[in-house]
């Protein structure tokens, strides 16, 4: 079906001036050095996104602005100056460097809730010139092991109830030296725990903010692939550039708007765009505690006059399943600008957005690797419902073919972006031959397929490998597998994304028994809920097959092209290679 294109009309017709006026132009001229010189550099070489985001903003007239408003599931409210944070995170850099032995390049994770100390201690780590990595706080034990693990991290900062949770995993962590524990309920703590709380009263408020190299590591998101454990892509401080270019001409963030991103600081659009973003541009932001229900989500809008919304596509998916009136009963008239991304937008949510909600939802594209928004749709341009928009202006993106060709419009394609733009991750922990195996021609290939048209446009089309999109979380196979492998009923496993029409894909898994093992509904929710305590709920299989074996190629790997295509009734394409066939 072709869905109408939505025109935006002439740039009077806006309540706010776009911060871009003119795409076309804006791309003729733009320069990234140029926008980099709006930050606050220590000199030509020397950057830290911790300075930037919070200290940067004390010599300025936003000092005593508020930086972040945080409201909790129960509905408490917080509220933080640009002072605040900074003086805030001056402390937990201390904590670090004093009393945690921290030194430039450490790892320091958090597995933490979304509670005003996670904002605190990532901008305190990257002060202290540490590399911070976040884990999302639904991280089962299995998940949460294989990233500090890998990692090699040395201070992990979380909470009573989920340091039980991962008990298990902390002994066989060599390199893990301290655990600070943030303890909002006045939990019992274990002895050798680091109480966050007493730690920041006796840390100083002073602290002198490590002059990073803008080549620097300063941020560590796990992502999955086809094969393997997750990998950890790494971003430097230079990266701040990126981030902060991206929401200012993206999110279209004006000095005035109240600002929600609604993703988790887990992920990487919780850093990249529920921290440095919006605070590189000294915005406040609004912060979510409590989990997604439609009615709690338009109340927030409504009571903090969000004006720029940045979420996810299973959330307005969501939010059209819970009805066409539930909308109306609130006021929305704040809300200027909405943006989405993390999976495709469907056209219909596009429509529904211009129907029901009456604000354009503005779709953009991008990855954990990329650090920063690539292709987006613009507040300036018109949008055509079911595309990811042009790329940003400083970007060159392509289609290209399997030997790295270009292709021209039209014609379906390799995603890929070429190199050097600012906040491009800079290796994949411990496993740099894969990060290169990701450049080629001076392209960087996403991994993503995808085409565009005559005017520009990108249109998404699926993922190139395996890889699963479970509502905008990035979920390899692989490891899933390996997970349920675990299981001592589970002899092998295979795991493919079975497209849904809320989180895009599910995780269905096909199961073969060990000997002694009788297939049955018991075994499978008993697998489920193993697979689930693991890992998280968007990795778990939600639905699973028992199978007598699985399909295989000579060299043994698990044909899961072969298991989706039975599954969806697609042709079975070629199976030379398949054993047994
Ligand atoms: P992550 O690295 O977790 O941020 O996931 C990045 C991947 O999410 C991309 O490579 C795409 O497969 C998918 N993705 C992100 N944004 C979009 C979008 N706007 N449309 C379609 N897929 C998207």
């Amino acid at each position: 079906m072709d869905y109408p294109r939505i025109i935006k009309g002439r740039l009077d017709s806006f309540r706010v001036k776009p911060n871009i006026p003119d795409y076309q132009k804006m791309r003729d001229n733009f320069r990234w050095e140029e926008i980099s010189s709006e930050l606050a550099w220590f000199d030509n070489e020397h950057i830290n996104i911790g300075h930037v985001a919070a200290d940067a903003h004390l010599e300025t007239d936003r000092r005593n602005k508020k930086a972040l408003i945080w409201e909790s599931q129960r509905g408490e409210v917080e509220e933080f100056t640009f002072a605040n944070l900074a003086k805030l995170s001056n402390k937990f850099a201390n904590i670090l460097v004093n009393e945690a032995g921290v030194l430039r390049g450490d790892r320091v994770f958090f597995f933490l809730e979304r509670v005003p100390e996670i904002f605190v201690g990532i901008l305190g780590t990257l002060k202290a010139g540490a590399v911070f990595g976040p884990l999302f706080s639904a991280f089962g034990p299995d998940a949460v092991r294989d990233r500090l693990f890998d990692s090699k991290a040395k201070v992990l900062v979380t909470s009573p109830s989920l340091k039980r949770k991962i008990a298990e995993i902390i002994p066989g962590l060599p390199n893990l030296e301290k655990i600070i524990v943030v303890n909002r309920k006045n939990d019992v703590l274990d002895a050798d725990d680091l109480s966050y709380e007493a730690a920041m009263e006796r840390a100083s408020e002073n602290f002198q903010t490590v002059h990073t190299n803008k080549e620097d590591y300063a941020i560590m998101h796990y992502t999955s692939g086809t094969t393997g454990k997750p990998k950890g892509a790494v971003h430097v401080h230079n990266a701040v550039i990126g981030h902060y270019a991206t929401a200012k001409y993206v999110l279209d963030l004006h000095s005035d708007d109240i600002y929600w991103c609604t993703a988790d600081p887990g992920w990487v659009t919780g850093t990249s765009y529920g921290m440095f973003g919006p605070w590189s541009n000294g915005i406040t932001q609004f912060v979510y505690e409590g989990v997604f229900s439609a009615r709690q989500w338009y109340k927030m809008l409504e009571k903090w006059k969000v004006t720029v919304w940045y979420t996810a596509p299973t959330a307005i998916r969501m939010l059209m399943k819970a009805g066409d009136d539930l909308p109306g009963k609130f006021d929305l008239n704040s809300v200027r600008h909405v943006c989405s991304v993390g999976e495709p937008l469907n056209p219909e949510a596009v429509m529904w957005g211009e129907r029901v909600l009456g604000k354009s939802i503005h779709d953009n594209w991008w990855q954990t690797e990329t650090g920063s928004i690539m292709i987006a749709n613009y507040a300036i341009q018109d949008i055509k419902p079911g595309s990811m928009g042009r790329p940003f202006p400083g970007i060159t993106a392509g289609i290209i073919d399997d030997n790295f060709d270009e292709l021209p419009a039209g014609q379906e394609g390799n995603l890929a972006v070429r190199t050097g733009w600012p906040s491009m991750f800079r290796t994949y922990w411990g496993k740099h031959d894969l990060y290169q195996s990701r450049f080629k021609k001076g392209w960087y290939i996403t991994g993503d397929r995808a085409r565009t048209d005559d005017e520009g446009y990108f249109h998404f089309i699926s993922r190139a490998d395996d890889v699963i999109n479970s509502a905008g979380h990035k979920v390899g196979p692989f490891e899933v597998e390996s997970v349920l492998m675990e299981h001592p009923a589970v002899a092998e496993a295979g795991v493919i994304g079975k497209p849904d029409p809320i989180t895009t894909e599910v995780i269905k898994a096909f199961v073969s028994l060990k000997r002694g093992f009788e297939p049955g509904e018991d075994l499978k929710e008993d697998i489920k809920r193993f697979a689930m305590k693991r890992l998280s709920m968007a990795a778990a299989p939600r639905e699973i097959d028992f199978v007598d074996s699985l399909p295989k190629t000579r060299s043994g790997k698990i044909m899961r092209r072969l298991l989706k295509a039975k599954e969806l009734g697609l042709p079975l394409g070629d199976t030379s290679t398949l054993e047994n066939d």
